[in-house]
């Protein structure tokens, strides 16, 4: 368990805010469910307040909620579609009018799709919709809180969630291979870009794990292909997300980690 063995509190809940006055939040892009959800729950129990970015699925973003206040955390919805660049940034700007001293100092592009197909049939919404919901999301929403957290100079994170499709390619998702091979391009540019200013800027490489994204893929044929025998849980993804966020990490930077079982390219 990489954060129960390496984790720095990220913020402890008695010393929620710095010296500076301002509270860091963190912010994980499609929340609601799946690898995001347990993110959003990691990171509360550190004693983080939470920002829960989900596009539509409002009932399950009430729920990651609720489990977190729960459990005596902090968490608010912030639902906007990553894709699209006036919902960003009405969403952003609103969080930032009624959080005027506070700023997004962690911030999870977790938000992504899948629309798989062979290139030949594969219809133009199915490329433009996965390639703008991992790589344009990306780019609305870091662009957003990254002014912030170049001023402070005091350890703003980004982990961008990639895949090892993004890595290696695999047949049926060419979209979708270039959404996250694109986004370890822009991973890597942009830690050159804020390090200086001591914000790290990673991505993290999913094999399969469990969640909704998968749940209609042949589990047992592919099972059979991974080292380890089985598919990851959304908590070992959450770890590791979790240590690339934390002080444990700090000299980290452009880096993509994978998380696949030896599932390797
Ligand atoms: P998931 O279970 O399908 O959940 C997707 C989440 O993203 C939901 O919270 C959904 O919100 C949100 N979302 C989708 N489109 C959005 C948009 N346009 N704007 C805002 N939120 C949006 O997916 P997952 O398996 O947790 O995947 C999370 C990330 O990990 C994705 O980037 C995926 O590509 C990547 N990944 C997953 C795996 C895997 O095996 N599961 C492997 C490698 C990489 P709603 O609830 O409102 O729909």
């Amino acid at each position: 368990m990489i954060c129960e063995l390496f984790f720095v509190p990220l913020q402890p809940k008695t010393h929620s805010r710095n010296i500076h006055t301002d509270m860091k939040y963190a912010l994980v892009t499609g929340g609601s469910r799946g690898l995001g959800r347990a993110v959003c729950l990691k990171l509360a129990a550190q004693g983080l307040p939470v920002v829960i970015n989900y596009q539509s699925n409002q009932a399950a973003a009430e729920a990651v909620k609720a489990e977190i206040e729960a459990a005596g955390g902090t968490a608010e919805l912030l639902p906007f579609n990553v894709a699209n660049e006036q919902e960003v940034d009405r969403a952003m700007e609103a969080w930032t009018a009624a959080h005027p001293d506070d700023y997004i100092a962690y911030l999870v592009n977790n938000a992504g799709i899948r629309r798989d197909g062979m290139m030949f049939m594969m219809p133009t919404d199915d490329w433009k919709s996965v390639i703008s919901t991992s790589l344009d999301g990306f780019y609305y929403v870091t662009r957003r809180c990254l002014p912030a957290m170049l001023r402070k100079r005091h350890g703003g994170r980004i982990v961008n969630m990639t895949s090892l499709s993004g890595l290696k390619g695999l047949p049926g998702q060419t979209n979708y291979s270039a959404a996250k091979a694109a986004l370890i391009g822009a991973t890597k540019a942009l830690a050159l870009e804020a390090a200086a200013r001591d914000v790290t800027v990673n991505a993290v490489a999913p094999g399969f794990i469990e969640t909704d994204m998968t749940k209609d893929l042949p589990v047992d044929e592919l099972r059979g292909q991974i080292p380890m025998g089985r598919f990851g849980r959304p908590e070992e993804v959450a770890d590791l997300v979790c240590f690339l966020l934390s002080d444990a990490a700090s000299y980290i930077t452009g880096e993509v980690i994978s998380i696949n079982g030896g599932l390797y390219t």
